[in-house]
């Protein structure tokens, strides 16, 4: 099943038009951005509203159809980030200088 037009304007609506993974601005990108499934359909994920995520093309790419990553600080494996049931401030934060 694709996603339609409405839906995919409600998602692009609800994350105020930012990746919700990255918090980039949709506006300042030459291309929409697109609606991510957190769990991938390959991996049994549904179309629902909140299984879907807006993302810019460099988080949806790079999430491809992980649902974990490695922790570089302590090489633990960890879930990858939720906007639908994680708040993106705790995890993540924007800096001035651009250093991490
Ligand atoms: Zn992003």
């Amino acid at each position: 099943m694709t996603i339609d037009d409405a839906s995919r304007e409600f998602v692009r609506r609800r994350a105020n038009y930012l990746c919700e993974y990255c918090h980039s601005p949709e506006r300042i990108c030459t291309t929409r951005f697109t609606v991510d499934h957190i769990i991938p359909k390959s991996l049994g994920g549904l179309d629902g509203f909140d299984n879907l995520a807006l993302a810019c093309r460099r988080c949806n790419k790079r999430r491809y159809n992980f649902l974990a990553g490695i922790d570089p600080k302590t090489q633990a494996i960890v879930p990858l980030f939720n906007p639908r049931t994680q708040v993106w401030s705790e995890h993540f934060t924007w800096s001035k200088n651009l250093e991490r």
